[in-house]
């Protein structure tokens, strides 16, 4: 891979995309700054993984473009998109060892260079896994499985980082020592970062934006501030209950 030198994010645009799984009609219209953590959040069905896909390019729009930066990636498949992206579970090859499922991310045949396999090194130093390079998946725990999947995002490079529901399975202490790990990586990198979760209070740890989808759409967009107080987007506050002040309240 000839990426290896360090990129600054990228803005995403959805440019009035549309995109059905037969039943469910989707439609976005939205710009994503580059180098900033934007939380997206929604209903359950209401499109966030989809618009994820979307930009990764595991779907593609049945019309409208999709441009990463200043390129038009619509009709480029995953593999060549600049684009990382990490799930709740299941970022690992389970016969993989921990250096090997990192190194995948600079090599999928894994023939790495000395280079490469010092970038390995320095990522999972980075990520607190020196020591375990040599675990199976199964020998780990989930907060040190999402450890290993973001190592290999280090390694791999890209400017954009889609991470869905990636913390969603570990209990809040974990939870919050991932996030803070993620802020670090994010900006010593300047990812452009979209970050799918159902916790409001993580949105608002981490992100500078919100993107809030309802029913397959954009229903509102905007500085993370904006959405928690009383003035905040409707939609958001239905979602969330009406308690919107005990959030403003709490998370000083
Ligand atoms: P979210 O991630 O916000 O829960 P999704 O993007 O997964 O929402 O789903 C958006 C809509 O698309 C929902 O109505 C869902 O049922 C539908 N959907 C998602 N994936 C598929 C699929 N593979 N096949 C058919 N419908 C799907
Ligand atoms: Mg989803």
């Amino acid at each position: 891979m000839s990426e290896h030198v360090q990129q600054a994010g990228a803005a995403v645009r959805l440019d009035d995309v549309r995109f059905s799984y037969g039943e469910a009609q989707m439609r976005f219209d939205v710009e994503i700054r580059p180098a900033a953590i934007t939380a997206v959040m929604g209903p359950s069905g209401s499109g966030k993984s989809t618009l994820l896909n979307l930009v990764a390019g595991f779907e593609k729009p049945d019309s409208g473009r999709v441009f990463i930066g200043h390129n038009d990636v619509t009709a480029v498949p995953p593999a060549a998109r600049p684009v990382s992206m990490m799930f709740q579970e299941n970022n690992l090859f389970a016969h993989l060892d921990v250096a090997a499922n990192v190194g995948l991310g600079r090599s999928p045949s894994l023939r790495l260079t000395p280079a490469d396999r010092a970038a390995v090194a320095a990522a999972l130093e980075r990520t607190g896994l020196a020591g375990k390079d040599h675990r199976l998946p199964r020998e780990l725990s989930g907060g040190e499985r999402q450890r290993v999947a973001l190592a290999r995002i280090l390694v791999r490079n890209r400017p954009v980082l889609l991470l869905d529901e990636p913390f969603g399975s570990l209990g809040p202490a974990l939870r919050e020592d991932m996030l803070e790990l993620l802020v670090g990586v994010q900006a010593e990198r300047a990812m452009t970062v979209l970050f799918v979760t159902h916790q409001p209070g993580d949105a608002r740890l981490i992100a500078q934006d919100m993107v809030f989808l309802e029913e397959g759409a954009v229903a509102a967009t905007g500085a993370v501030e904006t959405f928690f107080d009383e003035t905040g987007p409707e939609a958001f506050r239905r979602y969330i209950g009406t308690d919107i002040t005990e959030f403003a309240r709490k998370r000083t």
